[in-house]
């Protein structure tokens, strides 16, 4: 199968501008524990980026529905890992978040059969996550898993090796994602695949 034919069996991937990569993205309106968040203020998700701008355009609105109807399909991780094509970095969940455990276990077989690929992937799905380290110990080493805090200044969640915080009036903790202060681009900046670092914070925005 072409990349091209891949790409558009998983309903066509994202590129953020932000990125140095592809991304995997989802409607935000889809969200299991930010959709919660988002009604309480205060909350990261109360002021949530995927819910405003390019996010809410119809094409974009379209390929989030494409996408999420395709996931769990027969095929969909053979199709995700032609998707990606061994580039170096890939982000899931520009927008979006798990959708249940046997997504994050395809996710995990995609990382599994992209070894050249560094995978990062944010959640504020804290129980997934735990479930699936409780089964299985750890992620593949090239599947970073961020557990994001579910509060503005909030501290990072603590049972959890690798976490993010957003800093308004506090300040960040760990390393500070430095995009503000470039464009608002990655750059060079890989801190979020790197599991070397515990927590990055993100400026509030
Ligand atoms: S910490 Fe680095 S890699 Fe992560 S979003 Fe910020 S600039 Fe990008």
């Amino acid at each position: 199968m072409k990349v091209s034919e891949a790409r558009a069996a998983v309903g066509g991937l994202s590129e953020p501008s932000k990125m140095p990569c592809y991304s995997f993205g989802i409607s935000a309106d889809h969200c299991k524990t930010g959709s919660k968040l988002a009604k309480i203020k205060g909350s990261i998700c109360n002021t949530c980026y995927a819910q405003k701008g390019a996010y809410k355009w119809t094409p974009t609105k379209n390929a989030h529905e494409r996408r999420i109807n395709l996931i769990g399909t027969s095929n969909w991780v053979d199709n995700m890992v032609r998707a990606i094509n061994n580039a170096d970095y890939f982000r899931w969940f520009d927008s979006g978040d798990l959708q249940s455990d046997e997504m994050l276990a395809d996710i995990v077989r995609v990382a599994l059969a992209t070894p050249s690929t560094k995978h990062w992937l944010p959640t504020h799905e804290n129980f997934i996550v735990s479930r699936y380290l409780r089964k299985h110990g750890k992620f593949p080493s090239n599947l970073t898993v961020r557990v994001s805090a579910a509060m503005v200044d909030g501290e990072p969640p603590k049972r959890f090796a690798l976490t993010s915080t957003v800093h308004h009036l506090g300040k960040p903790i760990g390393r500070e994602c430095p995009s503000s202060k470039q464009g608002n681009k990655c750059a060079d900046c890989r801190a979020c695949w790197n599991p070397r670092i515990k927590n990055i914070s993100y400026k509030y925005h």
